[in-house]
């Protein structure tokens, strides 16, 4: 039987801080297997975020059924990238050959738009939002996880997609650049510190990429999806990330 560490994850938030534990396989661990701790701390911070607005009388206007947000550029952390590539590979054969044509359209799109190089590399800037994601909503490319209007892969989806919840009206989220979203304030999305520490164990500079060009990106990262790194060791710096991204009060 493999044998584990315990590890303490705590971050902070407005509303005090966040604690649990978690079981480290000792042994190998690739970048991808930081992931499930990323997407379980973000379940928490966003259900802790909607308590808070439904505290303040307001309610919570996403429902299944409703993509509008599904056509914005989704930033994914690295480790994220491999992990849905191995979601896809998962899926029932029919819908993983949706998948996958949907991913060649958007690319084809893309490359008709010359997109790409930016998209992968945006220019850095001050404004609140990336001219190019922008331009990508504009294309209204449906993710190519969207079924029916509803997320394909819902219990298993990105971080930035569990950070985005609204409180204003449905028709609103049309216009997502319009000004008139009330979005359920988060903190930091976790695919921040999963980007920094793949970072910092690769020397590259960190890196978030677009959901829709992630079978392109893996493709031509092959050697860092069966890379390996000490499994606590990898942990503790994702930790340590986190620590800096969340600080908790008395320890900033
Ligand atoms: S992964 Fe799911 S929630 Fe995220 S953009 Fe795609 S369809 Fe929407």
């Amino acid at each position: 039987m493999a044998e584990h560490v315990t590890r303490e994850v705590v971050v902070g938030t407005d509303s005090g801080a966040m604690r649990g534990t978690v079981a480290v396989r000792k042994g190998p661990m690739r970048l991808r297997g930081l992931v499930d701790t990323a997407l379980a701390l973000t379940e928490a911070l966003a259900r802790r975020a909607d308590q808070l607005v439904v505290l303040q009388g307001k309610s919570i206007s996403c429902q299944a059924g409703c993509g509008a947000c599904c056509r914005q550029l989704v930033p994914i952390a690295p480790p994220e990238a491999f992990f849905l590539m191995d979601v896809l590979e998962s899926l029932p054969a029919e819908q993983a050959a949706a998948v996958r044509d949907r991913y060649v359209e958007i690319g084809r799109v893309l490359e008709d738009a010359a997109m790409i190089d930016e998209m992968l590399d945006p220019p850095a800037t001050l404004e609140p939002v990336l001219p190019i994601a922008q331009r990508y909503f504009e294309l209204q490319q449906a993710c190519p996880f969207l079924v029916n209007e509803s997320c394909g892969i819902h219990p298993r989806r990105p971080v930035a997609c569990r950070d985005y919840s609204v409180t204003s009206p449905a028709e609103r989220c049309a216009d997502p650049y319009g000004g008139a979203i009330d979005k359920v304030p988060m903190p930091l999305p976790l695919s921040v510190p999963l980007a920094r520490v793949t970072a910092a164990v690769t020397g590259e500079k960190p890196q978030l990429l677009p959901l829709s060009l992630v079978p392109r990106w893996c493709a031509a990262h092959s050697d860092l999806a069966t890379r390996t790194w000490d499994g606590p060791e990898l942990f503790d710096r994702f930790v340590h990330e986190l620590r800096l991204q969340y600080p908790v009060p008395d320890e900033s």
